[in-house]
Protein backbone atom coordinates (compact mmCIF):
# COMPACT_ATOMS: atom_id res chain seq x y z
CA UNK A 1 0.00 0.00 0.00
CA UNK A 2 0.99 3.28 -0.39
CA UNK A 3 2.28 5.85 1.96
CA UNK A 4 -0.42 7.81 4.32
CA UNK A 5 -0.94 11.22 2.84
CA UNK A 6 -0.95 13.08 5.88
CA UNK A 7 -1.48 17.02 4.89
CA UNK A 8 -4.92 16.55 4.60
CA UNK A 9 -7.41 18.94 6.88
CA UNK A 10 -10.81 18.09 4.99
CA UNK A 11 -11.39 15.02 2.94
CA UNK A 12 -15.21 15.68 1.31
CA UNK A 13 -16.22 12.23 0.15
CA UNK A 14 -18.99 12.82 -2.62
CA UNK A 15 -19.68 15.45 -5.33
CA UNK A 16 -23.68 15.73 -5.43
CA UNK A 17 -25.44 19.25 -4.31
CA UNK A 18 -24.10 18.89 -0.56
CA UNK A 19 -20.58 17.94 -1.73
CA UNK A 20 -19.95 21.04 -3.82
CA UNK A 21 -21.77 23.22 -1.65
CA UNK A 22 -19.46 22.11 1.31
CA UNK A 23 -16.44 22.30 -0.83
CA UNK A 24 -17.28 25.91 -2.04
CA UNK A 25 -18.37 26.57 1.70
CA UNK A 26 -14.23 25.37 2.77
CA UNK A 27 -12.30 26.61 -0.55
CA UNK A 28 -11.41 30.32 0.74
CA UNK A 29 -10.44 28.75 4.30
CA UNK A 30 -7.55 28.40 5.34
CA UNK A 31 -7.46 24.61 5.08
CA UNK A 32 -6.32 22.48 2.67
CA UNK A 33 -8.74 20.18 1.03
CA UNK A 34 -9.09 16.92 -1.03
CA UNK A 35 -12.14 15.88 -2.60
CA UNK A 36 -13.33 12.87 -4.14
CA UNK A 37 -15.94 11.11 -6.61
CA UNK A 38 -16.33 7.71 -7.71
CA UNK A 39 -17.62 8.75 -11.01
CA UNK A 40 -16.11 11.05 -13.23
CA UNK A 41 -17.72 14.34 -13.20
CA UNK A 42 -19.34 16.32 -10.84
CA UNK A 43 -23.34 16.46 -10.48
CA UNK A 44 -24.49 13.65 -7.99
CA UNK A 45 -27.69 11.66 -8.57
CA UNK A 46 -30.03 14.54 -9.44
CA UNK A 47 -27.47 16.33 -12.06
CA UNK A 48 -25.67 13.33 -13.40
CA UNK A 49 -23.94 15.13 -16.85
CA UNK A 50 -24.65 13.38 -19.87
CA UNK A 51 -21.86 10.91 -22.21
CA UNK A 52 -22.49 13.69 -24.84
CA UNK A 53 -23.36 17.09 -23.86
CA UNK A 54 -25.93 17.93 -26.38
CA UNK A 55 -27.97 15.63 -24.66
CA UNK A 56 -30.70 16.82 -22.10
CA UNK A 57 -33.69 15.07 -20.49
CA UNK A 58 -36.62 16.98 -19.18
CA UNK A 59 -36.47 18.78 -15.66
CA UNK A 60 -38.09 21.70 -14.02
CA UNK A 61 -36.30 25.12 -14.03
CA UNK A 62 -35.60 24.78 -9.95
CA UNK A 63 -33.90 22.04 -11.11
CA UNK A 64 -31.48 23.87 -13.93
CA UNK A 65 -31.41 26.54 -11.90
CA UNK A 66 -29.35 24.78 -9.50
CA UNK A 67 -27.14 22.95 -11.21
CA UNK A 68 -26.66 26.55 -13.11
CA UNK A 69 -25.79 27.58 -9.37
CA UNK A 70 -23.58 24.69 -8.71
CA UNK A 71 -21.38 24.99 -11.97
CA UNK A 72 -20.36 28.17 -10.76
CA UNK A 73 -19.35 27.48 -7.25
CA UNK A 74 -17.47 24.52 -9.22
CA UNK A 75 -16.07 26.90 -11.11
CA UNK A 76 -14.87 29.21 -8.67
CA UNK A 77 -13.59 26.96 -5.90
CA UNK A 78 -9.73 26.55 -5.88
CA UNK A 79 -10.27 23.28 -4.97
CA UNK A 80 -10.75 20.73 -7.83
CA UNK A 81 -12.20 17.41 -7.97
CA UNK A 82 -10.41 13.90 -7.75
CA UNK A 83 -12.70 12.11 -10.24
CA UNK A 84 -13.28 8.07 -10.45
CA UNK A 85 -11.77 7.84 -6.08
CA UNK A 86 -14.19 5.90 -4.00
CA UNK A 87 -13.73 6.00 -0.24
CA UNK A 88 -13.99 2.42 0.67
CA UNK A 89 -13.56 2.48 4.09
CA UNK A 90 -11.71 3.64 7.38
CA UNK A 91 -9.18 1.50 9.09
CA UNK A 92 -9.01 1.34 13.15
CA UNK A 93 -6.53 4.52 12.96
CA UNK A 94 -8.74 6.80 11.40
CA UNK A 95 -7.27 6.40 8.19
CA UNK A 96 -9.41 6.46 5.15
CA UNK A 97 -8.76 3.87 2.43
CA UNK A 98 -9.72 5.24 -1.38
CA UNK A 99 -9.34 3.30 -4.61
CA UNK A 100 -8.33 4.69 -7.63
CA UNK A 101 -11.20 3.37 -9.92
CA UNK A 102 -8.52 3.84 -12.97
CA UNK A 103 -5.56 2.36 -11.95
CA UNK A 104 -7.47 -0.32 -9.20
CA UNK A 105 -4.45 0.34 -6.62
CA UNK A 106 -6.17 1.86 -3.16
CA UNK A 107 -4.40 5.62 -1.61
CA UNK A 108 -4.22 6.17 2.53
CA UNK A 109 -5.80 9.58 3.71
CA UNK A 110 -5.61 10.78 7.59
CA UNK A 111 -7.55 13.75 7.36
CA UNK A 112 -8.85 15.63 10.51
CA UNK A 113 -12.35 15.58 9.28
CA UNK A 114 -14.28 13.46 6.61
CA UNK A 115 -17.54 15.28 4.90
CA UNK A 116 -19.52 12.24 3.82
CA UNK A 117 -21.80 13.76 1.16
CA UNK A 118 -22.48 10.44 -0.50
CA UNK A 119 -26.50 11.21 -1.16
CA UNK A 120 -29.17 8.49 -1.03
CA UNK A 121 -30.15 4.74 -2.29
CA UNK A 122 -33.06 3.46 -3.78
CA UNK A 123 -35.61 1.47 -2.15
CA UNK A 124 -37.11 -1.35 -4.35
CA UNK A 125 -39.04 -4.18 -2.14
CA UNK A 126 -39.29 -7.82 -2.84
CA UNK A 127 -42.26 -9.35 -4.99
CA UNK A 128 -42.83 -11.87 -7.10
CA UNK A 129 -40.71 -11.21 -10.37
CA UNK A 130 -38.68 -8.86 -9.34
CA UNK A 131 -35.48 -10.21 -10.35
CA UNK A 132 -36.97 -11.03 -14.30
CA UNK A 133 -34.62 -9.58 -16.87
CA UNK A 134 -35.83 -6.13 -17.88
CA UNK A 135 -37.43 -5.33 -14.58
CA UNK A 136 -35.16 -2.24 -13.56
CA UNK A 137 -34.68 0.27 -10.69
CA UNK A 138 -36.60 3.82 -11.40
CA UNK A 139 -33.38 4.73 -10.60
CA UNK A 140 -31.19 2.68 -13.08
CA UNK A 141 -33.31 3.77 -15.93
CA UNK A 142 -33.27 7.16 -15.23
CA UNK A 143 -29.59 7.02 -14.99
CA UNK A 144 -29.25 5.75 -18.22
CA UNK A 145 -31.67 8.50 -19.47
CA UNK A 146 -29.94 10.87 -17.95
CA UNK A 147 -26.30 9.84 -19.45
CA UNK A 148 -27.33 8.52 -22.67
CA UNK A 149 -30.84 10.97 -23.50
CA UNK A 150 -32.42 7.92 -24.58
CA UNK A 151 -35.43 5.57 -22.99
CA UNK A 152 -35.31 1.97 -23.51
CA UNK A 153 -37.29 0.82 -26.51
CA UNK A 154 -40.61 -0.97 -26.30
CA UNK A 155 -43.19 -0.81 -24.01
CA UNK A 156 -42.43 0.61 -20.58
CA UNK A 157 -44.60 0.39 -17.04
CA UNK A 158 -43.31 2.69 -14.10
CA UNK A 159 -44.39 0.93 -10.48
CA UNK A 160 -44.05 1.25 -7.27
CA UNK A 161 -44.23 4.10 -4.58
CA UNK A 162 -42.97 8.14 -4.25
CA UNK A 163 -42.49 11.37 -6.42
CA UNK A 164 -39.71 9.55 -8.49
CA UNK A 165 -42.20 7.20 -10.43
CA UNK A 166 -43.74 10.34 -11.81
CA UNK A 167 -40.43 12.40 -12.37
CA UNK A 168 -39.40 9.14 -14.21
CA UNK A 169 -42.81 8.99 -16.52
CA UNK A 170 -42.63 12.39 -17.31
CA UNK A 171 -38.85 11.92 -18.45
CA UNK A 172 -39.58 9.13 -20.60
CA UNK A 173 -42.60 10.28 -22.26
CA UNK A 174 -40.32 13.94 -23.03
CA UNK A 175 -37.93 11.75 -24.29
CA UNK A 176 -39.41 9.86 -27.14
CA UNK A 177 -40.73 6.61 -25.34
CA UNK A 178 -43.98 7.32 -22.88
CA UNK A 179 -44.89 4.80 -20.67
CA UNK A 180 -47.84 2.63 -21.23
CA UNK A 181 -48.55 3.70 -17.35
CA UNK A 182 -47.28 5.20 -14.08
CA UNK A 183 -48.61 2.77 -11.05
CA UNK A 184 -48.88 4.42 -7.86
CA UNK A 185 -49.45 2.68 -4.59
CA UNK A 186 -50.62 5.67 -2.10
CA UNK A 187 -53.27 7.98 -3.29
CA UNK A 188 -51.71 11.32 -2.99
CA UNK A 189 -54.78 13.42 -4.69
CA UNK A 190 -57.40 11.84 -2.04
CA UNK A 191 -55.13 13.84 0.69
CA UNK A 192 -56.31 17.17 0.26
CA UNK A 193 -55.98 19.05 3.18
CA UNK A 194 -52.48 17.58 3.98
CA UNK A 195 -51.58 18.25 0.20
CA UNK A 196 -53.10 21.94 1.03
CA UNK A 197 -49.59 22.22 3.94
CA UNK A 198 -47.11 22.07 0.64
CA UNK A 199 -48.44 25.54 -0.01
CA UNK A 200 -45.62 26.68 1.85
CA UNK A 201 -43.04 25.10 -0.25
CA UNK A 202 -44.64 26.32 -3.77
CA UNK A 203 -40.94 24.86 -5.41
CA UNK A 204 -42.48 21.51 -4.98
CA UNK A 205 -46.19 22.10 -5.96
CA UNK A 206 -44.47 23.60 -9.17
CA UNK A 207 -41.91 20.73 -9.80
CA UNK A 208 -44.95 18.40 -9.13
CA UNK A 209 -47.19 20.21 -11.77
CA UNK A 210 -44.32 20.12 -14.18
CA UNK A 211 -43.89 16.68 -13.72
CA UNK A 212 -47.46 15.55 -14.27
CA UNK A 213 -48.69 18.19 -17.21
CA UNK A 214 -45.85 16.29 -19.09
CA UNK A 215 -47.35 13.18 -18.24
CA UNK A 216 -50.69 14.50 -19.16
CA UNK A 217 -49.68 15.88 -22.35
CA UNK A 218 -48.58 12.35 -22.97
CA UNK A 219 -52.19 10.43 -22.46
CA UNK A 220 -49.82 8.41 -20.12
CA UNK A 221 -52.65 7.71 -16.86
CA UNK A 222 -51.26 7.97 -13.39
CA UNK A 223 -53.02 4.91 -11.71
CA UNK A 224 -52.93 5.77 -8.24
CA UNK A 225 -53.93 3.42 -4.85
CA UNK A 226 -52.48 0.11 -7.45
CA UNK A 227 -49.82 -1.90 -6.55
CA UNK A 228 -48.32 -4.63 -8.00
CA UNK A 229 -48.92 -8.62 -7.34
CA UNK A 230 -46.31 -10.06 -9.50
CA UNK A 231 -44.38 -9.76 -12.86
CA UNK A 232 -44.18 -13.07 -14.99
CA UNK A 233 -42.35 -13.56 -18.31
CA UNK A 234 -44.79 -14.50 -20.93
CA UNK A 235 -44.52 -15.26 -24.95
CA UNK A 236 -45.52 -11.59 -25.75
CA UNK A 237 -43.08 -9.83 -23.12
CA UNK A 238 -43.28 -9.64 -18.59
CA UNK A 239 -46.58 -9.59 -17.74
CA UNK A 240 -47.37 -7.28 -14.44
CA UNK A 241 -50.40 -8.08 -12.15
CA UNK A 242 -51.98 -5.18 -10.30
CA UNK A 243 -54.66 -4.81 -8.11
CA UNK A 244 -56.71 -1.52 -7.19
CA UNK A 245 -59.98 -1.12 -5.17
CA UNK A 246 -61.11 -0.70 -8.70
CA UNK A 247 -60.29 -4.21 -9.73
CA UNK A 248 -57.53 -6.31 -10.84
CA UNK A 249 -55.15 -5.14 -14.41
CA UNK A 250 -52.31 -7.01 -15.96
CA UNK A 251 -50.17 -4.94 -18.43
CA UNK A 252 -48.13 -6.44 -21.05
CA UNK A 253 -44.84 -4.83 -21.35
CA UNK A 254 -40.94 -5.25 -22.42
CA UNK A 255 -39.54 -3.07 -19.18
CA UNK A 256 -40.94 -2.40 -15.42
CA UNK A 257 -38.76 0.06 -13.68
CA UNK A 258 -39.50 -0.20 -9.64
CA UNK A 259 -39.12 2.17 -6.80
CA UNK A 260 -40.27 2.49 -3.26
CA UNK A 261 -38.26 5.53 -2.20
CA UNK A 262 -34.88 6.42 -1.11
CA UNK A 263 -33.42 5.86 2.35
CA UNK A 264 -29.77 7.46 3.13
CA UNK A 265 -26.76 5.78 1.89
CA UNK A 266 -25.47 4.97 5.68
CA UNK A 267 -24.72 1.47 4.69
CA UNK A 268 -21.36 0.50 6.39
CA UNK A 269 -20.40 4.55 7.61
CA UNK A 270 -19.03 4.46 11.43
CA UNK A 271 -19.62 6.24 14.00
CA UNK A 272 -16.45 7.44 15.51
CA UNK A 273 -15.84 8.79 19.55
CA UNK A 274 -11.60 9.62 18.28
CA UNK A 275 -10.06 11.46 15.17
CA UNK A 276 -10.81 11.88 12.14
CA UNK A 277 -14.47 14.02 13.14
CA UNK A 278 -17.13 12.34 11.06
CA UNK A 279 -19.88 14.30 9.63
CA UNK A 280 -22.78 13.43 7.24
CA UNK A 281 -23.98 15.87 4.81
CA UNK A 282 -27.08 15.91 2.41
CA UNK A 283 -29.31 12.85 1.40
CA UNK A 284 -26.78 10.67 3.31
CA UNK A 285 -27.48 12.18 6.77
CA UNK A 286 -30.98 12.94 5.79
CA UNK A 287 -32.36 12.41 2.43
CA UNK A 288 -34.77 15.73 2.02
CA UNK A 289 -33.85 16.51 -1.51
CA UNK A 290 -31.32 18.25 -3.93
CA UNK A 291 -31.83 21.73 -2.10
CA UNK A 292 -31.38 20.79 1.63
CA UNK A 293 -28.33 18.98 0.27
CA UNK A 294 -26.73 21.53 -0.70
CA UNK A 295 -27.52 23.92 2.62
CA UNK A 296 -26.40 20.83 4.54
CA UNK A 297 -23.34 20.56 2.50
CA UNK A 298 -22.61 24.28 3.42
CA UNK A 299 -23.65 23.37 7.03
CA UNK A 300 -21.14 20.65 7.12
CA UNK A 301 -18.23 22.83 5.84
CA UNK A 302 -19.18 25.52 8.53
CA UNK A 303 -19.03 22.43 11.29
CA UNK A 304 -15.57 21.21 9.98
CA UNK A 305 -14.23 24.61 9.71
CA UNK A 306 -15.45 25.53 13.47
CA UNK A 307 -13.78 21.98 14.21
CA UNK A 308 -10.54 22.86 13.19
CA UNK A 309 -10.35 26.24 14.80
CA UNK A 310 -11.47 24.71 17.98
CA UNK A 311 -14.88 26.62 18.15
CA UNK A 312 -18.25 25.39 18.54
CA UNK A 313 -20.18 24.95 15.28
CA UNK A 314 -23.43 26.97 14.90
CA UNK A 315 -27.24 26.44 14.93
CA UNK A 316 -28.54 23.97 12.01
CA UNK A 317 -30.21 26.30 9.46
CA UNK A 318 -33.67 27.10 9.80
CA UNK A 319 -34.24 26.00 6.22
CA UNK A 320 -33.16 22.69 6.62
CA UNK A 321 -36.25 22.20 9.13
CA UNK A 322 -38.34 23.97 6.91
CA UNK A 323 -37.83 21.41 4.32
CA UNK A 324 -37.68 18.76 6.71
CA UNK A 325 -41.94 19.68 7.24
CA UNK A 326 -42.27 19.73 3.45
CA UNK A 327 -40.96 16.38 3.01
CA UNK A 328 -42.94 15.16 6.23
CA UNK A 329 -45.52 16.18 4.03
CA UNK A 330 -44.62 14.34 0.68
CA UNK A 331 -44.09 11.42 3.18
CA UNK A 332 -47.63 11.56 3.87
CA UNK A 333 -49.10 11.91 0.89
CA UNK A 334 -47.66 9.14 -0.33
CA UNK A 335 -47.86 7.04 2.52
CA UNK A 336 -49.65 3.61 1.33
CA UNK A 337 -53.58 3.12 3.54
CA UNK A 338 -52.80 -0.93 3.22
CA UNK A 339 -49.21 -1.55 3.46
CA UNK A 340 -48.98 -5.42 2.42
CA UNK A 341 -46.30 -7.23 4.47
CA UNK A 342 -43.28 -9.10 3.27
CA UNK A 343 -44.74 -12.49 5.09
CA UNK A 344 -47.72 -12.04 3.00
CA UNK A 345 -45.44 -12.80 -0.36
CA UNK A 346 -44.91 -16.31 -1.84
CA UNK A 347 -42.30 -18.68 -0.15
CA UNK A 348 -40.67 -18.20 -3.92
CA UNK A 349 -40.19 -14.64 -3.50
CA UNK A 350 -36.64 -13.84 -3.74
CA UNK A 351 -35.07 -11.85 -0.70
CA UNK A 352 -31.43 -11.63 -1.28
CA UNK A 353 -30.42 -11.63 -5.09
CA UNK A 354 -26.80 -12.11 -5.02
CA UNK A 355 -27.06 -15.48 -2.98
CA UNK A 356 -30.66 -16.22 -3.86
CA UNK A 357 -32.14 -16.47 -0.94
CA UNK A 358 -35.91 -16.34 -0.74
CA UNK A 359 -38.72 -15.32 1.58
CA UNK A 360 -39.23 -19.40 1.72
CA UNK A 361 -35.86 -19.79 2.88
CA UNK A 362 -36.06 -17.72 5.64
CA UNK A 363 -39.37 -18.25 7.09
CA UNK A 364 -37.96 -22.35 7.32
CA UNK A 365 -34.83 -21.52 8.74
CA UNK A 366 -37.20 -19.58 11.48
CA UNK A 367 -39.20 -22.57 11.36
CA UNK A 368 -36.94 -24.77 12.62
CA UNK A 369 -34.75 -22.27 15.10
CA UNK A 370 -37.58 -19.00 15.80
CA UNK A 371 -35.06 -17.42 18.31
CA UNK A 372 -32.31 -16.85 15.72
CA UNK A 373 -30.63 -13.88 15.94
CA UNK A 374 -29.97 -11.62 12.77
CA UNK A 375 -26.19 -12.46 13.18
CA UNK A 376 -27.34 -16.20 12.41
CA UNK A 377 -29.83 -15.73 9.94
CA UNK A 378 -27.30 -13.96 8.26
CA UNK A 379 -24.41 -16.43 8.60
CA UNK A 380 -26.74 -19.34 8.82
CA UNK A 381 -29.23 -18.13 5.31
CA UNK A 382 -26.32 -16.25 3.46
CA UNK A 383 -28.83 -13.66 3.05
CA UNK A 384 -26.36 -10.14 2.96
CA UNK A 385 -23.15 -12.08 2.31
CA UNK A 386 -23.40 -11.72 -1.59
CA UNK A 387 -21.52 -9.29 -3.37
CA UNK A 388 -23.47 -6.32 -2.09
CA UNK A 389 -22.72 -7.50 1.22
CA UNK A 390 -26.47 -6.71 2.24
CA UNK A 391 -26.57 -3.23 0.69
CA UNK A 392 -30.28 -3.76 -1.28
CA UNK A 393 -31.67 -6.55 0.82
CA UNK A 394 -30.66 -6.41 4.71
CA UNK A 395 -33.22 -4.12 5.57
CA UNK A 396 -35.78 -6.14 3.58
CA UNK A 397 -34.69 -9.88 5.44
CA UNK A 398 -34.71 -7.90 8.90
CA UNK A 399 -38.53 -6.53 8.42
CA UNK A 400 -38.87 -10.25 7.71
CA UNK A 401 -37.04 -11.29 10.34
CA UNK A 402 -39.53 -8.96 12.47
CA UNK A 403 -42.36 -9.58 10.95
CA UNK A 404 -41.66 -13.58 11.63
CA UNK A 405 -40.67 -13.19 15.12
CA UNK A 406 -42.89 -10.64 16.39
CA UNK A 407 -40.89 -8.97 18.81
CA UNK A 408 -41.41 -5.33 19.73
CA UNK A 409 -38.40 -3.71 18.84
CA UNK A 410 -37.95 -3.52 14.94
CA UNK A 411 -34.73 -5.19 13.86
CA UNK A 412 -32.24 -3.29 12.00
CA UNK A 413 -30.35 -3.93 8.56
CA UNK A 414 -27.26 -3.30 10.69
CA UNK A 415 -27.58 -6.26 13.07
CA UNK A 416 -27.82 -8.60 10.05
CA UNK A 417 -24.73 -6.88 8.24
CA UNK A 418 -22.88 -5.37 11.03
CA UNK A 419 -20.61 -2.39 10.51
CA UNK A 420 -17.40 -2.90 8.65
CA UNK A 421 -15.47 -1.96 6.13
CA UNK A 422 -14.73 -2.01 2.55
CA UNK A 423 -18.22 -0.52 2.52
CA UNK A 424 -18.18 -1.97 -0.95
CA UNK A 425 -16.73 -4.83 -2.85
CA UNK A 426 -13.08 -3.95 -3.59
CA UNK A 427 -10.70 -5.71 -5.23
CA UNK A 428 -8.41 -7.35 -2.63
CA UNK A 429 -5.33 -6.71 -5.71
CA UNK A 430 -6.37 -2.63 -5.01
CA UNK A 431 -5.90 -3.28 -1.21
CA UNK A 432 -2.29 -4.44 -1.80
CA UNK A 433 -0.93 -2.33 -5.09
CA UNK A 434 1.11 0.64 -4.34
CA UNK A 435 -0.59 3.34 -5.17
CA UNK A 436 2.57 4.85 -6.62
CA UNK A 437 2.07 2.19 -9.29
CA UNK A 438 2.16 3.73 -12.93
CA UNK A 439 -0.75 5.12 -14.08
CA UNK A 440 -2.00 6.04 -10.08
CA UNK A 441 -3.52 9.34 -10.66
CA UNK A 442 -1.86 10.81 -6.96
CA UNK A 443 -5.30 13.24 -5.30
CA UNK A 444 -5.18 16.82 -6.01
CA UNK A 445 -5.49 18.49 -2.40
CA UNK A 446 -5.64 22.35 -1.54
CA UNK A 447 -3.18 23.06 0.75
CA UNK A 448 -2.43 25.93 3.09
C1 LIG B 1 -32.02 6.92 -7.71
C2 LIG B 1 -32.34 8.35 -7.34
C3 LIG B 1 -33.03 9.16 -8.22
C4 LIG B 1 -33.36 10.47 -7.86
N1 LIG B 1 -34.06 11.24 -8.73
C5 LIG B 1 -34.44 12.49 -8.36
C6 LIG B 1 -35.24 13.31 -9.22
O1 LIG B 1 -35.64 12.89 -10.30
N2 LIG B 1 -35.56 14.54 -8.81
C7 LIG B 1 -35.14 15.02 -7.59
O2 LIG B 1 -35.47 16.16 -7.25
N3 LIG B 1 -34.38 14.29 -6.76
C8 LIG B 1 -34.04 13.03 -7.12
N4 LIG B 1 -33.31 12.26 -6.27
C9 LIG B 1 -32.87 12.84 -5.01
C10 LIG B 1 -31.65 13.74 -5.26
O3 LIG B 1 -30.78 13.07 -6.12
C11 LIG B 1 -30.94 14.05 -3.99
O4 LIG B 1 -31.83 14.71 -3.11
C12 LIG B 1 -29.70 14.91 -4.16
O5 LIG B 1 -28.95 14.52 -5.27
C13 LIG B 1 -28.89 14.81 -2.89
O6 LIG B 1 -27.67 15.41 -3.05
P1 LIG B 1 -26.39 14.83 -2.27
O7 LIG B 1 -25.27 15.73 -2.61
O8 LIG B 1 -26.73 14.60 -0.85
O9 LIG B 1 -26.16 13.38 -2.88
P2 LIG B 1 -25.93 12.91 -4.40
O10 LIG B 1 -26.40 13.90 -5.36
O11 LIG B 1 -26.50 11.55 -4.49
O12 LIG B 1 -24.35 12.82 -4.52
C14 LIG B 1 -23.63 11.82 -3.87
C15 LIG B 1 -22.29 11.65 -4.58
O13 LIG B 1 -21.48 10.79 -3.78
C16 LIG B 1 -20.78 9.90 -4.64
N5 LIG B 1 -20.45 8.71 -3.86
C17 LIG B 1 -21.31 7.83 -3.27
N6 LIG B 1 -20.62 6.88 -2.60
C18 LIG B 1 -19.31 7.17 -2.77
C19 LIG B 1 -18.10 6.56 -2.30
N7 LIG B 1 -18.11 5.48 -1.51
N8 LIG B 1 -16.92 7.11 -2.70
C20 LIG B 1 -16.88 8.20 -3.51
N9 LIG B 1 -18.00 8.83 -3.97
C21 LIG B 1 -19.19 8.33 -3.58
C22 LIG B 1 -21.75 9.63 -5.79
O14 LIG B 1 -21.07 9.22 -6.97
C23 LIG B 1 -22.43 10.99 -5.95
O15 LIG B 1 -21.79 11.80 -6.92
C24 LIG B 1 -32.95 10.96 -6.60
C25 LIG B 1 -32.21 10.14 -5.74
C26 LIG B 1 -31.90 8.84 -6.10
C27 LIG B 1 -31.11 7.98 -5.15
Amino acid sequence: MTDVIRNIDVLVVGAGPAGIAAVARLGPGNVSVLWIDQRNKPGGAIHRRPANPATSIALPNSVKAQWERLEVLITNSPVTLTPQTTFVGLDSEGVAVLEDRISGASLQVAARVIIFAIGAVERVLPRPGWTLPNVWTAGGMQVMLKETGEAPKGRILVAGNGPLTVALGAQLAAAGNAPIAVVEAANPTAKLLQGLRLLSNPRLLIEARYYLNTLSRHNVPWKRGTRIVSIERGEDGLHVRTTSARGDETFIVDHVALHDGIRPNSFGLFERKSAPLIIRAGDCREALGAVTAEVDGARAADEALAHLRGEKPSPTPARIDAERRAQLVLKELFRMACMPTLEDLPDDTVLCRCENGTVGTLKAMLARNPGMSPREVKLNGRFGMGSCQGRFCADNVAALLGQVQGGDVAIEASQLTGTRWPIRPVQISSLIRDGNDAGTTQPKTRTK
